[in-house]
């Protein structure tokens, strides 16, 4: 078999579990009926699996299964609860808070919002990339219908103090969406105990497939009304139509169940695999750390390093590892990273970056060529340019 460069992406996507495509078959072939279908065995089978799946995630998040709502992924979600807000609220208020360092699943709804006339306002961010909650606080006017800040960030990792945050919308009576498809499964998330009212969820970021999520929609204390963004059978309660996709339910389900039995485990793992990482990366000179060291995902390093071409570097290191400067998303433009662009970088150094994205199926020997090769890869690139 050809050697395959080692999988260090996990930020991007994750590889599915077999245990999560195990779960998944049945569904397929066997019990593929409608969920919809309320008039013989083959609809009730499917059903049962969806109340099953959604009881599960539900629970992860303590909130109630009437209270997740399935969609395609992440960005489907992001964009239902943002446009749904706006829509729903808009004689209340015409004002949205967020982060210049959001995914753009949120960052371009929001300024597709603003062609409608809405006024957002985007947050810078600290050097270390977390929101300063004084900034936030006094950001909030009476007209504002919406909040929106990530959870953990898909390029450096930081995580917000979604608590305090969730507190202040709640005391100024402003909605509060979170993006936690980077959470999920890697931190403990409570929707009471934050005051969220909306959280975007995606499987694929915790080896379930590509293709299925969900929005989390609170319905007491208090009840937020969202105007759907699909219409059609009037599936999941009339906020998303469409034919639930049952296997990827499910499939979704047993991800979240697996992620949370291993969670501690995994990340006291992946944390000594990215601070041995970090360890051997420190080392060299001109070597700046993106996002608070402490305030982060376990399994994410983002660096950027002085004196190499970005591209070079990358194109140096790809027959060894799969890694990549920014997100999926931006890594293919020339643009440099909006996220690393906030920090405070400038456009060269924020290109000369790398996002390493540790996931539960790395091994401590693959960080260790990792480690050595990008140390060796870097050095080589300095010398051929002091040549
Ligand atoms: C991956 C990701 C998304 C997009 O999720 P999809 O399910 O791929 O649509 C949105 N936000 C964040 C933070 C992500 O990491």
């Amino acid at each position: 078999m050809m050697n395959r460069p080692i999988y260090l992406d996990n930020h991007a996507t994750t590889k599915v579990d077999p245990q999560v495509l195990k779960a998944m078959m049945p569904y397929f072939t066997e019990y593929f009926g409608n969920p919809s279908s309320n008039a013989h065995i083959y609809g009730w089978e499917a059903e049962a699996a969806v109340k099953q799946a959604r009881s599960i995630i539900a629970q992860t998040i303590n909130a109630d299964e009437t209270e997740i709502i399935f969609t395609s992924g992440a960005t489907e979600a992001n964009n239902l609860a943002i446009k749904g807000i706006a829509e729903a609220y808009f004689t209340k208020g015409k004002h949205i808070i967020t982060v210049q360092t959001e995914h753009k699943a949120v960052i371009e709804p929001c300024q597709y919002l603003q062609t409608l006339g809405f006024e957002v306002t985007f947050l810078p961010v600290e050097k270390n990339g977390l929101l300063d909650l004084n900034l936030l606080t006094k950001t909030i006017r009476d007209d504002t219908i919406l909040v929106s800040v990530m959870t953990a960030n898909n390029e450096i990792g930081v995580i917000q103090d979604i608590t305090q945050i969730g507190a202040i919308c709640r005391e100024n009576e402003v909605i509060f969406h979170t993006d936690s498809a980077q959470a999920i499964g890697k931190i403990s998330l409570d929707v009471q105990k934050m005051n969220i009212d909306l959280m975007s969820l995606t499987a694929h970021k915790i080896h379930g497939i590509k293709g299925i999520g969900a929005l989390y929609i609170r319905r007491k204390n208090p009840r937020v009304k969202l105007a759907s963004q699909i219409q059609g059978g009037g599936q999941e309660r009339g906020f998303r139509s469409g034919t639930l996709c049952t296997p990827q339910i499910v499939g979704f389900a047993e991800a979240i169940k697996i992620a949370l039995l291993e969670l501690d485990l995994e990340n006291k793992r992946q944390k000594e695999l990215r601070n041995y990482l970090w360890q051997k990366l420190s080392q060299l000179d001109g070597i700046y750390l993106n996002g608070d060291l402490n305030q982060r995902l376990s399994g994410n390093l983002n660096i950027s390093i002085d004196g190499v071409d970005g591209s070079a570097l990358l194109l140096a290191l790809q027959s060894v590892m799969a890694v990549s400067s920014g997100s999926a998303c931006s890594s293919n433009s020339t643009k440099p990273s909006h996220v690393l662009k906030a920090l405070g970088h400038s456009d060269k150094l924020a290109k000369a970056s790398l996002r390493f994205g540790i996931g539960r199926f790395n091994t401590q020997e693959e960080i260790e060529k990792v480690a050595q090769f990008t140390v060796k890869t870097i050095n080589n690139l300095r010398k051929l340019r002091s040549i």
